[in-house]
């Protein structure tokens, strides 16, 4: 017998002592049309598309976040996580909030100038945006309590300077197209995590930032960008 369990990652659920264990995590691309603008790659008429990080990149509850090795281009992406309570396989889009659990604020953090290279040579994503500790998340609120998030104010600030201001509203696919359309091609169960994609503004982050990145109506995520792991 090997004399190790893997950590599971969870988040803590607003309210209740139970905690959400997470199986996956989907992240959404290329889902703001602001964003797109931004990062001059594509076509802003391209759908949005997906692609994952590990379920232990999730750093829970604002704990600090290391500064990553290989990259010199460390950036923030707010975005907002839906979190799925039950199996959904090929659901159409007027029953896909039926599985929703809750919603959270979350980070996709990203080496961009990886990300960049993976542009140019058409190698996959993971060295940009599926590395240790990339996945930031607050606290679940369930649906029973706050309803969905299907619009309202997203925003991140850094060191108190606002960087980052949308509204969930201008989501290319909302939260229940997101659901159905990842459901063709995954069997999405419980514990799965969605960050749904980032609005305009994204940008660097150094050792010592201070994070706050607020949904309306969900408790604001607030961490730091700690020195380099290795
Ligand atoms: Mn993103």
């Amino acid at each position: 017998m090997f004399a190790f369990s893997p950590r599971i990652a969870a988040l803590p659920i607003v309210r209740r002592e139970d905690q959400f264990p997470v199986r996956r995590v989907y992240c959404v691309g290329r889902n703001y049309v602001a964003h797109i603008r931004e990062m001059k790659e594509g076509d802003e008429r391209d759908p949005p598309f997906f692609f994952q990080k590990p379920a232990d990149a999730v750093v829970a509850g604002g704990a600090d976040v290391p500064y990553p090795p290989q990259t010199e281009d460390f950036q923030f992406e707010a975005e907002l996580v839906v979190a799925i309570g039950g199996e959904a396989v090929d659901i159409p889009v007027e029953r896909a909030l039926d599985v929703v659990f809750g919603y959270a604020v979350g980070v996709d953090l990203t080496r961009r100038d990886r990300q960049r290279e993976s542009f140019k040579t058409g190698l996959p994503w993971e060295v940009g945006k599926a590395f240790d500790c990339s996945a930031p998340c607050g606290a679940i609120h369930p649906v029973a309590n706050v309803g969905h998030r299907l619009s309202g104010e997203i925003s991140l600030s850094v060191n108190g300077v606002e960087r980052q201001r949308g509204d969930l509203g201008q989501m290319i696919w909302n939260v229940p197209e997101i659901i159905s359309n990842l459901s063709k091609s995954y069997r999405l169960q419980a514990g799965d995590l969605i960050m749904t994609g980032t609005p305009a503004g994204v940008g660097p982050i150094v050792p010592g930032d201070r994070l706050v990145v607020s949904v309306e109506g969900l408790a604001p995520l607030a961490f730091s960008i700690a020195g380099k792991e290795f």
